[in-house]
């Protein structure tokens, strides 16, 4: 927990009360650069900070280039930091898939990203850079995750999320960012299936690609039949044979709950949490949209702007409370989380407005 009484601050800057671009990225870089809240003075020097987004395959629609990153990014290199972006790659066949096809599909065509500032993958260049960490406490009979081992590396981190709507977890946010976004390929795959992957016979061309990537010797391959078998009693259940089998010849069921989901999803954050220095973390969750700064408000729907916090339980509990109905966090989360020492469910909630 990262915040003394059980009580964190969150610093709130509203579309409602001020209207213009110019004046949110003022107050957005008053509440991160302001004597009074040393929110960024926490990275010192030399520090290497990863700075985490959610890139998005449509660069088009991403709230990166409105500068809110350049204000950060300004900043840290002023302080004689290591300021990086930073994600990890998809689980799935996407343009995210690997670190070479994540830069040259979405980092090259975002605007606003800080010129010279560096991005990496910080699962690797494929995704199966990872380390093991277990989380005491754990609802699960095997309590290791697995996250992006360049985590590790990490002196500090910064997290933009956006809020939005998530079929297992009803709502996404900074807790999502951490224990979906920082997990490696196995932490992610473990978030949607409770059960290892069974080859596809129809499908499987006996290619022997997964025979050489199972780290544990788990597949066999039948030279009658021609096809592999997996042995579920040595599965570690690391998806590396799904990666590399074409057209489908061993697959997952995605048979995980959203119970299974919320509860990998919070045990994820926590070891993440802990993996980086607890003291040197900063949370910024986005419930608007980037085109929501081009228009000027007279009435708004709910709560739209930006939430800033140390604390990654309290920033999304409080982004919940701002929404209401509209798109409600899983139940268990908070509590998960609170139990776990995430961080606190109270929170002092500070208006900025300059
Ligand atoms: S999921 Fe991993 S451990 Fe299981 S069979 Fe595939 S490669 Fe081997």
């Amino acid at each position: 927990m990262n915040e003394k009484d059980g009580i964190s601050s969150v610093y709130a800057i509203s579309l409602e009360t001020i209207h213009t671009r110019e004046k949110v990225l003022e107050s957005f870089k008053n509440t991160l650069t302001h004597i009074h809240f040393r929110l960024l003075k926490i990275f010192d020097n030399e520090d290497i900070v990863g700075i985490k987004m959610d890139f998005l395959n449509d660069p088009v629609k991403s709230y990166l280039r409105d500068g809110f990153c350049k204000i950060i990014i300004d900043y840290l290199k002023e302080k004689n930091t290591y300021p990086f972006f930073c994600d990890t790659t998809n689980r799935y066949r996407d343009r995210k898939n690997n670190f070479i096809s994540f830069y040259q599909n979405t980092i090259c065509h975002i605007g606003g990203l800080s010129g010279d500032t560096p991005f990496n993958t910080l699962d690797g260049i494929n995704g199966l850079y990872e380390i093991a960490r277990e989380v005491p406490g754990s609802k699960f009979k095997k309590s290791i995750t697995h996250l992006a081992g360049g985590l590790q590396n990490l002196d500090g981190l910064i997290v933009f999320s956006k809020l939005k709507c998530h079929n297992m977890a009803g709502c996404s946010g900074a807790i999502m960012s951490l224990g979906m976004g920082l997990a490696g390929k196995m932490g992610k795959v473990k978030l949607f299936s409770k059960t290892p992957p069974h080859v596809n016979e129809s499908k499987c061309s006996y290619c022997r690609k997964c025979l050489h990537r199972c780290p544990v010797n788990a597949i066999t391959v039948d030279e009658f039949s021609r096809h592999a078998f997996i042995d579920k009693t040595k599965c570690i259940n690391c998806g590396k044979c799904v990666d590399v089998s074409k057209f489908g010849s061993i697959t997952y069921d995605w048979d995980a709950d959203p119970i299974h989901f919320q509860t990998q999803l919070v045990e994820n954050a926590v070891a993440a949490t802990t993996t980086i220095n607890a003291n040197k973390q900063l949370y910024i969750n986005f419930l608007m949209e980037p085109e929501d700064l081009d228009m000027a408000y007279t009435k708004i729907d709910g709560f739209k702007g930006i939430l800033i916090s140390k604390d990654p339980l309290a920033i999304d509990k409080a982004s919940n409370d701002l929404i209401g109905n509209r798109c409600r966090f899983g139940e268990l989360i908070f509590e998960y989380a609170h139990e776990l020492n995430l961080g606190n469910l109270n929170y002092n909630l500070h208006h900025v407005a300059y």
